[in-house]
């Protein structure tokens, strides 16, 4: 037997039980926010305007709130609404809307439109794609470079197709790779002329205090590049609290110009008579303000960085000289992304699988779950303690190396 082979064959002997899939936070960092199941507090009930938060109504969001997410996701407090728990939800529910009537600048509701189609970067987060192939949207894909997507390709695709609506984006720290927008690529979106009127950005900024080193970086402010060239409408600005507080309990943003959020509240004004704002409430109060919000995600990174650290050292020992294999190393965020050679990521996914070790399905990085190459893994370690991330990617590694052993 090959050297691989007896490796592989003693990691199955282990009997793992271990997976890296999602981007889920640990309980330790659930943790850091368990003071949220005592708040309000009894008797606590009124915002810092009077609001009882107990009641019906205010489908914008508790303003403190706000004003302590406005500065992160580069939105105006007025024109930054304060939702449910979920960012996922706002984006369908937004695509939905866009469906059933049109948006400001559109010719027609997208359902009137003929073929909708959106720009996926690649790779990119699966539950985008899972939105889209439910609502009928088709994806075109587009390759990732170190900036953003390839603004070239982005570009070209727009300026001819008006059924192309939208993009896709996730500006900082991207999922899965990393990566951070340049000011460039911010600049080119928010200004590149579109065959469609009535093209939108969802710029899904789910990541953008989510720090893994002290370089705390920064984006160009879309909304303003926008509003500036002439296209205020273009950007819809998502966010959420998911990874910052309690994932399940948490509160989602959604925002845009002010003609945007106009029509999302005259719509959603259908669906609901408000928010939960006594969970607006507690959030405002265990954060604080943006710098207690910076103090808080300061303490996810030192649970953490960690584990990133983990994956980067053992991949380094084992690939560091070795064609072919690649992965990032993320400023922020929750995943790395490891590249393998043509066609043998999903072989080592399934290798992994039978030795113990659960991986993201290879593919779930690409619109309808293909990776033309078959060379990308998402790796998430963020739920697992430290030592079975050590164990799991270990594992990991064995499997690439008895894969790559066999070509
Ligand atoms: N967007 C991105 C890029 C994500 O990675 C995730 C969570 N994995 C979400 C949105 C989901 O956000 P929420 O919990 O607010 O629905």
């Amino acid at each position: 037997m090959t050297e691989p082979a007896a490796a592989y064959e003693e990691l199955k002997a282990a009997g793992l039980k271990l997976d890296l899939t999602r981007g889920k936070p640990s309980s330790e960092q659930l943790d850091l926010s368990n003071a949220l199941l005592g708040l309000p507090g009894v008797g606590e009930y009124r915002s810092a305007d009077g609001t009882d938060t107990r009641n019906y109504g205010g489908l914008l969001g508790l303003p403190e709130l706000r004003e302590i997410f406005a500065p992160s996701l580069q939105v105006p407090v007025g024109q930054l609404v304060a939702w449910n728990n979920s960012s996922l939800e706002l984006m369908h529910d937004v695509l939905v809307h866009a469906l059933l009537s049109p948006v400001p600048g559109a010719p027609a509701r997208w359902a009137d439109a003929g073929r909708v189609a959106f720009i996926a970067p690649v790779p990119g987060y699966d539950r985008h794609y899972g939105v889209c192939e439910r609502l009928g949207i088709d994806l075109v894909t587009v390759g990732m470079t170190a900036d953003g997507p390839d603004m070239d390709e982005v570009e070209r695709l727009v300026a001819d197709d008006p059924s192309i609506k939208g993009i896709w984006c996730v500006p900082k720290y991207s999922n899965p790779d990393g990566v951070v927008y340049s000011d460039e690529v911010v600049r080119r979106l928010a200004s590149m002329p579109t065959a469609a009127p009535d093209f939108r950005i969802m710029w899904d900024n789910a990541y953008a205090v989510h720090h893994l080193t002290s370089d705390e970086l920064e984006i160009a402010d879309l909304l303003t590049l926008a509003a500036d060239a002439g296209n205020p409408d273009r950007p819809f600005v998502f966010g959420s609290t998911s990874k910052i507080t309690l994932a399940g309990a948490g509160v989602a943003f959604f925002g845009g110009s002010e003609a945007n959020v106009d029509w999302w509240l005259k719509l959603t004004s259908k669906k609901s008579i408000g928010p939960d704002k006594v969970n607006h409430l507690r959030q405002a109060m265990f954060l604080t303000d943006a710098a207690g919000l910076r103090a808080h995600m300061a303490a996810h990174r030192e649970l953490i960085a960690p584990k990133f650290a983990a994956v980067e050292r053992l991949l380094a020992e084992a690939f560091a000289d070795t064609e072919g294999v690649s992965w990032t190393t993320p400023k922020g965020g929750y995943f790395v992304s490891l590249t393998v050679p043509d066609g043998l990521a999903s072989e080592i996914v399934r290798l992994a699988k039978e030795a113990g070790v659960v991986l993201t399905p290879a593919g779930a990085t690409h619109p309808y779950g293909k990776d033309p190459q078959d060379a990308i893994i998402r790796l998430a370690p963020t739920l697992p303690p430290l030592d079975e991330v050590e164990k799991a990617m270990a594992g990991v590694v064995t499997c690439v190396q008895l894969a790559l052993s066999r070509r």
